[in-house]
Formats: C-alpha cells, sequence, structure tokens
C-alpha cells in the first residue's frame, strides 16, 4: 500500500466500521436481555395468579398436576407460552414440599430453606399457601416479541453500515487535509534536489505539518543564504589572488622579455607578492576551518591577565620600533577562562596588527581586562584614527578592507578580523568594536568563565 492517502481512508473507515460495531453488539445483546427478562416477569406474574387463582377455588392444590401443564398457555400468539417438557418449574407446597417436579426434584422431595427463599410464594388471603420457582428457560419468547428484537436488529444494522458511510467520507475528507501539505512539500523537496533552492512552501496550519513546513523554509533560506555566501567567496577569492597573481606574473613575463633586468629588486618584488599570496592561502584555510567549527581547538585554563601579559611582550619588539608605547592596566582578580592560547594567541596578534598600523608614533596602545556579567572582557584599544560607523558594521567580514588602496601597500588580507571573529566564537565568546572617529577603536573580546 503506497499512498498514505489510502492508509488514513482506511484507517478512519476501521476505526468508524470496529466503533459502531461495538456499539451495535452491545446494544443488540443488552436489548435481547433487557426485553427477554421484561416478557418473563410479565408471564412469571400471570403465571403466579393462575395458580392464586386455582388455590383460592380449591382451598388445595389436590389435582395441580393435571391443570399445570396448561397453566402460563394462553390463547393466540400466548398459545406457545409457558413450561416446556422437563419444565424448569417446580411448586411447592406450603410445607416446601414438590408438588410438581423440575429443577431436578422429584415429587415428595424436601426442599432447603434456602432453596425456598429464592422461590416466589402463592398467598391466599393473606396466608402462603405454597412457593413456585419458573426458570427464564419456562419462556419463549413470543412472535410479537421477535418481530420487535429483529426490527432492532435491521436498525442497528442499518446504523453500522450509516456509521461506516459517515467514516469513509470524513476519512476522505480529512486525508485529502493531512497529505495536501505534505504532497506540496514533496514537490518543493524534489525542486530543491535538483537544485531549485528558492523553494516556499505555505504554511496552512500550526501543526506538526506546519512546523515541519516551517523548518524546511526554514532549511531552504538557510541553503540560499549559504549559496549566495559561497559565490560570493568563491568571487572575492578570485579576486584577491589575482593581484598578487598578475603582479609575479607581469614581473616574470618582463624578465624573460628583457623588459626588466632580473634584479635584485624585482625579485624582492615578486617574493613579496608570493609571500603574500601564500599568507592569503593560510588565512583563508583557517578562516574556513573555524567557520565550519573544524578548527582544532586545545582549550585549557588560562588566567586573563597572564593573556595580555603574553600579548604585550609578543608585540612589544615592533611597537618599541615604531615609537607606540604599549600600556596594560592594572587589573582586579579575574576567573580563569576555558581557551586554546596558541588561538588566542592569533586572535590578538591579528588584533595587535591592526592596532600596530592604525596607531601614529607617540601614540599608544592600551589592553586590559574586567569582570562582565557572565565572565571577562578583554580590550585592546588604539590611538589610531578610527572607524566610520557605516564601515565599522563591515569589519569582520571577510576581505573587507576599509581603505583598499592603503592597506594593499601594507599586506593585508582584509581576513585578519574575519579570522579572529570565528576563533572567538568557537570559544563561545564574542568579539565587538566600538570606534569615535579620530580617537581610535576599542576591540572588545568577551568569554564566559571556566
Ligand atoms: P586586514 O588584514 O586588512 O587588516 P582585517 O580583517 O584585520 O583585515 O581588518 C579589516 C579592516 O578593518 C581593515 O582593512 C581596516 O580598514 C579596518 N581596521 C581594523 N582594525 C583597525 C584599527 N585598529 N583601526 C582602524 N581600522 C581598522
Amino acid at each position: 500500500m503506497r499512498s498514505l492517502t489510502l492508509k488514513l481512508i482506511l484507517a478512519f473507515l476501521a476505526v468508524g466500521l470496529i466503533g459502531t460495531a461495538f456499539i451495535a453488539l452491545f446494544t443488540w445483546t443488552g436489548t435481547e436481555r433487557e426485553f427477554g427478562q421484561l416478557e418473563f416477569d410479565r408471564w412469571q406474574s400471570g403465571f403466579v395468579d393462575q395458580l392464586t387463582d386455582y388455590y383460592a377455588v380449591n382451598e388445595s392444590w389436590t389435582g395441580i398436576e393435571e391443570v399445570f401443564p396448561m397453566m402460563g398457555l394462553g390463547s393466540g400468539p400466548k398459545a406457545h407460552w409457558g413450561p416446556r417438557m422437563g419444565s424448569p418449574v417446580l411448586l411447592l407446597d406450603d410445607s416446601g414440599k414438590v408438588l410438581i417436579p423440575g429443577q431436578g426434584f422429584e415429587v415428595g422431595d424436601q426442599v432447603s430453606p434456602q432453596t425456598a427463599k429464592m422461590a416466589i410464594p402463592i398467598e391466599v388471603d393473606g396466608k402462603e399457601v405454597g412457593r413456585v420457582i419458573a426458570g427464564r428457560d419456562a419462556l419463549l419468547v413470543s412472535p410479537a416479541g421477535e418481530a420487535f428484537l429483529s426490527r432492532v436488529n435491521r436498525v442497528l444494522i442499518l446504523g453500522t453500515v450509516g456509521g461506516a458511510i459517515v467514516a469513509l467520507l470524513l476519512g476522505i475528507i480529512l486525508a485529502r487535509t493531512f497529505t495536501g501539505p505534505l504532497r506540496e512539500l514533496t514537490t518543493a523537496t524534489r525542486a530543491v534536489a535538483a537544485g531549485d533552492f528558492e523553494q516556499q512552501v505555505p504554511i496552512r496550519s500550526r501543526d506538526e505539518i506546519g512546523e515541519l513546513t516551517e523548518a524546511f523554509n526554514q532549511m531552504n533560506a538557510n541553503l540560499v543564504r549559504a549559496r549566495d555566501l559561497r559565490r560570493q567567496m568563491t568571487a572575492d577569492i578570485a579576486h584577491e589572488l589575482r593581484t598578487p597573481l598578475s603582479v609575479i606574473l607581469s614581473h616574470t613575463e618582463a624578465i624573460k622579455d628583457g623588459i626588466f633586468e632580473a634584479s635584485e629588486e624585482t625579485f624582492q618584488i615578486i617574493h613579496d607578492e608570493t609571500i603574500r599570496l601564500s599568507t592569503m592561502v593560510e588565512d583563508l584555510r583557517t578562516l574556513s576551518l573555524a567557520e565550519t567549527g573544524e578548527l582544532s581547538i586545545t582549550p585549557r585554563k588560562v588566567r586573563p591577565q597572564e593573556l595580555l601579559k603574553q600579548t604585550v611582550s609578543a608585540h612589544s619588539p615592533r611597537a618599541q620600533q615604531k615609537k607606540i608605547e604599549l600600556k596594560l592596566l592594572p587589573t582586579e582578580d579575574l576567573p580563569e577562562i576555558e581557551m586554546d592560547p596558541d588561538r588566542m594567541a592569533q586572535v590578538f596578534g591579528n588584533l595587535m596588527d591592526n592596532a600596530l598600523r592604525y596607531t601614529p608614533p607617540g601614540g599608544s596602545i592600551t589592553l586590559s581586562a574586567i569582570r562582565s556579567t557572565g565572565g571577562v572582557e578583554l580590550c585592546v584599544k588604539d590611538d589610531g584614527p578610527g572607524i566610520e560607523p557605516e564601515e565599522l558594521a563591515h569589519i569582520f567580514d571577510r576581505f573587507y578592507r576599509v581603505d583598499k588602496s592603503r592597506q594593499r601597500d601594507e599586506g593585508g588580507s582584509g581576513l585578519g578580523l574575519a579570522i579572529a571573529k570565528s576563533i572567538v566564537e568557537q570559544h563561545q565568546g564574542q568579539i565587538r568594536a566600538e570606534s569615535i572617529p579620530g580617537d581610535g577603536v576599542m576591540f572588545t573580546l568577551e568569554f564566559p568563565s571556566a
């Protein structure tokens, strides 16, 4: 069975059919039993009346055995009422002795008081003259009763069939309602599989299928974003690699054609561009690993002060060269942070590279650490020109450079901050930049405490 619609329809039909069949069965057996009891009660009271009349007329039970088989029989349709052969009817006299045999007792047997208690008393002028026990077998249902029961039966069968038809119709409608959105999702999924990612399926309900549709739409939106990002990245990489490659190519060609001399200066240019290319390739590799969360990280507990101290000592030779002062603000005792010190050195290396590049001689770079709500904040603040607010929003994008021409001379690839952001985020941290143009940039890294 392949179609979910068919399965649902059959399920509804089965439930409807089983439900109505059970109700019909219980109603039928209940009606038959209760109706039989009603007929029996009516017959029994008539039978007891006849016995009472007999005793009242004869003033004794003498001769009862002759008329007894005729008792309980009426005329017309009731003609076959009454005790059958081997009758389960038992008549006792006032002392509990058996007058009419039945139910395993013979004439003259003395019945125990317990058995006698179950019998119906026959009273004449307020005095008990005997007792009678009539089993249900004593009665055959009348033809009128049988007709009534068969009418009830017919109604119940009709009800069951009607219930099944309603269940079937409802099943068809409901199954179509349930499977409609699934069919839409299947069509859309096939389109995505064929490469058409711009698929959005309308959400028609707030149930599980609605949730599935919402998740599907979300997945597609993410796929579209990832595809655009990949396209953009490929274009960016091609664009970035082209410049150093064309410099290398033009220089080697010029040397080959004898236009340039194979001097140390030309080789230096080729060498510099090759270094730039290889740095860029390495940066791209790190970035792609960090962005997919595959960058290997060996975390250990690090004291924030220690990290800043190491950053200062690693960069002080270059700072001294450029006559820039590195300041490390005193910190209170801070909680330790769980991080990979080598990766973090890379992050601070990128931040310090930028700060040293933009801070003019005589300026200073300040490093500090403070306690934040959930952990620790580490700051690097420089004295450079700062960044305009509209540029600030993009500096963590890969290949983004504020001043393209100047940056190229100074060797920035535009990947440093993107790498820093990915590494920080892989440490469950956050990085942000604030700047007042003319007053430098402050990078803040926030990490949860270990
Ligand atoms: P790059 O390799 O070019 O430095 P980054 O990703 O590190 O790339 O930085 C992106 C851009 O952000 C830089 O090109 C620069 O324009 C700007 N920038 C980063 N740090 C600073 C800073 N301290 N002062 C001013 N501008 C900055």
